[in-house]
């Protein structure tokens, strides 16, 4: 079950305006960290959306999962879209922060972050 979304957006918009105002390099904003790019051209999830940035590709978002509750530690990894729910039925509760990515100018962005709570708690102590 989802809870406690958190949409980036505005942050997005934000970040965006500075670029096309200059006060933001383009640079500052296409350094995708190659274990983003690798994840997402792995497990990525492909969406419809042109990059912002470019115009040109799609953008792909990466699923980034936490353990416990607004945990945001270095343990965080990357997994497929459709396995979080299994993870988290098998670890318990995930914090889940999902980032979008361009493949071609390497514009990322975190687009929204969510609690994705385990099925059944007592299944996974018990
Ligand atoms: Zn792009």
């Amino acid at each position: 079950m989802r809870k406690g979304r958190i949409d980036y957006r505005m942050r997005r918009r934000a970040v965006l305006r500075d670029v096309r105002e200059g006060l933001t390099s383009c640079d500052d904003v296409r350094d995708a960290h190659p274990d983003l790019l690798r994840a997402a051209s792995h497990i990525g999830t492909a969406t419809r959306e042109p990059c912002p940035l470019c115009d040109v590709h799609t953008l792909t978002h990466v699923d980034y999962v936490f353990e416990g509750k607004g945990a945001r530690t270095p343990s965080g990894r990357a997994v497929p879209r459709e396995t979080v729910a299994a993870h988290a039925d098998r670890i318990g509760d995930l914090q889940v922060y999902v980032v979008e990515v361009c493949l071609g100018c390497h514009w990322h962005h975190l687009v929204e972050s969510y609690l994705h709570e385990a099925r059944d708690t007592d299944a996974i102590h018990g």
